[in-house]
């Protein structure tokens, strides 16, 4: 099935999560002219190394969505305190209820529902209430997950991946993380495709299914 102008809406807890789950299939959406926004819920700059500027993260965060081509209005980052997204759920829904009203989109993609980091339950549970009559499908994040069904494909091109990595280059802060390595986000398309036939997918739990 193609997905053509339809407005894409991508949740973050933290500015690399939305990359991380579903940054080939952000690619393939702007490659094929749909509308996409991406907000991120915390900027950290509570638990930004010293050798950073506090502002860090909005730049990187800036540089990927250059990447794919997002432009400035249609992203934006906010200022949740890392692991403390549980004491802010009421803020949370409030600000997700408010963009909703803007942008109104067709699919939202956010943490599964299987995603154990308290802040990314938070969004997912929120994200749930907030959205409850759109198309939700739940982003998979290996390292968090206590397992993932694997309902929804999104079959990726190369150029599609080559963004993906591109884009998560941009997190110089991140970099020293185990999982931010160019083999594994390789390995994870190269397995998600294989399962369907492909070169190169994302998979999705399906949260809700809504046809309108
Ligand atoms: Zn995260």
């Amino acid at each position: 099935m193609e997905c053509r102008n339809q407005s894409i809406l991508v949740l973050a807890p933290h500015t690399d999560d939305g990359e991380f789950g579903c940054g080939g299939t952000i690619a393939r959406f702007v490659r094929e002219g749909n509308r996409v926004w991406y907000i991120a819920f915390s900027d950290a700059e509570k638990s930004m190394p010293e050798e950073y500027p506090k502002d860090q993260l909005r730049k990187e965060l800036a540089q990927a969505m250059k990447i794919f081509d997002v432009d400035e209005d249609h992203y934006q980052i906010h200022s949740y305190p890392v692991r403390e997204f549980p004491l802010h759920r009421q803020s949370i829904l409030d600000l997700m209820i408010s963009i909703k009203k803007k942008i109104d989109p067709d699919i939202v993609f956010m943490p599964s529902s299987f995603d154990t980091h308290q802040d990314h339950k938070t969004i997912c549970e929120e994200g749930f209430r907030a959205f409850k009559d759109k198309t939700l499908l739940g982003y998979e994040v290996p390292w968090n997950n206590l397992t993932f069904p694997t309902q929804a494909f999104v079959i990726l091109d190369e150029t599609d991946l080559d963004k993906k990595i591109k884009a998560l280059k941009c997190y110089e802060t991140q970099k020293d993380r185990f999982y931010a390595s160019e083999d594994f986000i390789r390995s994870l398309a190269r397995v998600r495709g294989t399962q369907i036939g492909h070169h190169f997918c994302e998979v999705f739990e399906i949260i809700r299914w809504v046809l309108r």
